[in-house]
């Protein structure tokens, strides 16, 4: 089973990644925040945990308004490092331990916690800039992540209570995790800050000193703060303290502080601390039991639909796997995109760096293969839509049968749609 090591928290603002990358150690003014992280760096060395938990929020790079959620869970394999203006920092992706990543997914959906998912996009200096000073690399990383954006910048936004409620959650999730591997859950932000509006520069070192005292002995109080008076006491970005939350509502209710420093240099006060687990409250056998159980709340609502026959969930290791060739089908929503897939579809499957196997599937219009391969119906209407095949010979297809065989099965054998607004309807002529 999966252990929690413990907690780790600390600010990720992007002076530390800054500093690590123009080798800032011993200049005078960027020292104390290298001083101030190698405990956690000797910690993480002599715990050697196989994951880190990422907490932290993306700072609209990755993730813009055009659809903003409050709890993002990656479940990749691998992240690169966004690009936030003025090219990439010059630090190899780390990688995702998806399997862990999918089944703390599943846990958290299973405790009515609404997250949402993301692969295939980069992270930005809210998670590389903690992970770059904390971590080895060699040249790769010595670590793998499961990253947690949080949205924070958007109001309405996930409250301290539900932040710490998830949190809770979060460690019959990853202690659910059948696999012995370990893990630190690393909660990034803060602390006290505001960058914005006449405000900009303010700080609260007194609020910073009261919050890790509270943080560690007290955090109930701090669920019970409104947004408002965060933003008041420790400033209106400095509220994105809310995410250590997550990290100790994950830890036991009383726990060890092996770590606490705090440095104020410029616009953030940037703190450091480790937290273990105190917890003798429940016998082994009994933790495992209760863990057992929650297993199987977890796979109560899906058990048994794989049984059924003909019926393919569209669940994040099919996402994942078949990532590629969804993606390639999705991009013919746009114009340009199936003006190239029908002048030149081979040309457009190397572009999309389909594999053979993919490209055959789209070649062949192989409905059911492609089902079956892992590519969500969805996108079987889109690419329907663009070379002009109907819903209707899709899913007489899937069935194994001629299209008059499955009009026969409807109560209006005649009706023949799609998705094309326009263009391509050629099967209205054949039928
Ligand atoms: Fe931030």
């Amino acid at each position: 089973m999966a252990r929690i090591i413990g907690g780790i928290a600390c600010s990720h603002t992007p002076t530390i990644g800054f500093a690590v990358d123009r080798d800032k150690q011993d200049d005078p003014v960027w020292k104390p925040i290298f001083e101030n992280f190698q405990p956690i760096r000797d910690w993480l060395d002599q715990k050697k945990p196989d994951v880190l938990f990422m907490i932290f929020n993306d700072h609209v790079t990755s993730f813009f308004f055009d659809h903003y959620s409050a709890f993002s869970l990656g479940i990749d394999t691998q992240y690169a490092v966004a690009d936030e203006g003025g090219g990439a920092r010059d630090v190899p992706p780390v990688g995702g331990h998806s399997a862990l990543s999918q089944h703390i997914g599943a846990s958290l959906m299973a405790d009515e916690f609404d997250m949402s998912f993301f692969q295939d996009k980069p992270l930005d200096h809210g998670c590389f800039s903690p992970l770059s000073i904390l971590c080895k690399r060699d040249p790769n990383w010595n670590v793998q992540i499961v990253p947690l954006a949080v949205g924070v910048l958007q109001f309405p936004i996930p409250n301290a209570k539900r932040c710490y409620k998830l949190g809770q959650a979060l460690r019959n999730a990853i202690e659910s995790y059948p696999e012995d591997i370990s893990v630190a859950i690393v909660a990034t932000g803060g602390l006290s800050h505001q960058v914005h509006g006449a405000r900009a520069g303010f700080n609260n070192t007194d609020w910073d000193k009261q919050f890790l005292e509270l943080f560690e002995k007290d955090p109930v109080a701090l669920t019970n703060l409104r947004l408002a008076e965060y933003v008041e006491l420790g400033g209106m970005e400095g509220a994105e303290i809310i995410m250590w939350l997550i990290m100790r509502g994950a830890l036991s209710a009383s726990v060890k502080k092996i770590h606490q420093s705090y440095y104020l240099p410029s616009m953030t006060g940037i703190a450091t601390a480790i937290y273990e687990n105190q917890d003798t409250d429940i016998s082994e056998e009994k933790r495992e039991q209760r863990l057992a159980q929650h297993r199987q709340h977890m796979q109560s609502e899906l058990a048994g639909v794989g049984d059924i026959p003909g019926t393919h969930p569209f669940t994040h290791a099919a996402s994942i796997k078949a990532y590629r060739i969804n993606k390639f089908l999705h991009s013919l929503i746009k114009p340009e995109n199936r003006k190239r897939f029908l002048e030149d579809q081979e040309a457009s499957f190397i572009e999309a760096k389909l594999t053979e196997q993919e490209a055959d599937l789209i070649r062949r219009r192989d409905w059911d293969g492609m089902i079956k391969y892992g590519v969500i119906f969805f996108m079987l209407e889109k690419l329907g839509a663009v070379i002009g095949v109907s819903n209707l010979h899709i899913y007489a297809a899937m069935r194994g049968q001629t299209l008059e065989e499955f009009q026969a099965t409807r109560n209006a054998p005649g009706a023949l749609y799609s998705v094309a607004g326009k263009g391509n309807l050629s099967w209205n002529k054949s039928s």
